[in-house]
């Protein structure tokens, strides 16, 4: 009884996916391998040092195949890593980007070990902001806000998942509108992209509520950040992602509300954060 395809190991198939996918990616490699442990149900890592030899099994090929038509990667596996949590995602969120990470960089070098009490995560998606957020300061609580049922009931699921559930809230909203309170941290990845902008396949994929922003990609910033200072705790900070060409216009909406800003690069130089520090000097700009 022989069946080739039963017969296949996993390093001749890693081998064929790559060749395949690399006429889609840059990281053929490597979505092949995620691919292959999303199907053998292991670690990437797992993958490499112990499971090339095994058989490939039959979900394989239209694992590849789904990311053959662009879907996105985060999408097929259902997971994708951010900062030191691995988070649910889905359709109906923004798949979180390491370019993020920078808002909670920030936040680090700010607050240290210490951490913030509270936090505010505006346009929350799969959770990623708050939730790496609180996973990096034990006593932290904090809210999560988006305009999405479906972002809501991830980022919950998200939430149980990682056991913080009981220092993590979620809400529906419009921005901040309507909300009352302080926070010590204020993050938001808010939608960038100019409408109408030439985006690859797997990021049309994603929910366009979550990218696009008008015509020059700052409609939501024009919203949301007059509602920031009132929010902010003493001694706090706001952390606001931005596309790298939008330095100046975020500036000088902060500016327009009396708050000092500086701007923070991401891990390839780009500028990726705006930050503002309710008290004292901000810090030099790195
Ligand atoms: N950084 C994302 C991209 O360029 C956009 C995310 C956003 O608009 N917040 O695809």
């Amino acid at each position: 009884m022989s069946n080739s395809q039963s017969l296949t190991l996993v390093r001749a198939s890693l081998q064929q996916a790559t060749k395949i996918l690399s006429a889609i990616t840059d990281t053929p490699r490597l979505d092949a391998e995620l691919l292959m442990a999303h199907a053998l149900g292991v670690t990437r890592e797992k993958l490499i040092l112990s499971g090339l030899d095994h058989a490939t099994p039959p979900s394989f090929d239209t694992l590849v195949d789904r990311r053959m038509h662009r879907e996105p990667l985060a999408y097929i596996t259902g997971t994708r890593d951010f900062w030191t949590i691995r988070l649910k995602v889905a359709p109906g969120v923004l798949i979180p980007r390491p370019d993020s990470e920078t808002l909670i960089d920030a936040a680090v070098d700010h607050f240290g070990e210490q951490g913030p009490a509270s936090v505010l995560d505006l346009g929350t998606g799969s959770g990623a902001l708050l939730l790496a957020a609180l996973a990096e300061w034990p006593a932290a609580k904090g809210l999560g806000i988006d305009n999405s049922d479906a972002a809501l009931a991830i980022a919950s699921d998200n939430a149980s998942a990682l056991g913080l559930a009981p220092r993590a809230r979620f809400q529906k909203g419009d921005w901040a509108g309507g909300l009352t309170g302080s926070f010590d941290l204020i993050l938001c990845n808010p939608p960038y992209v100019e409408t109408g902008a030439e985006l690859s396949p797997e990021v049309l994929a994603e929910p366009h509520g979550a990218l696009f922003a008008g015509g020059d990609g700052l409609g939501d910033y024009r919203r949301l950040i007059p509602q920031l200072p009132k929010l902010l705790a003493p001694s706090g900070m706001i952390a606001v992602e931005i596309g790298a060409s939008q330095a100046a216009a975020v500036t000088g909406l902060f500016d327009a509300c009396g708050l000092a800003t500086t701007t923070k690069q991401d891990l390839a130089g780009r500028n990726r954060a705006i930050l503002h520090f309710s008290l004292g000097k901000p810090p030099e700009s790195t």
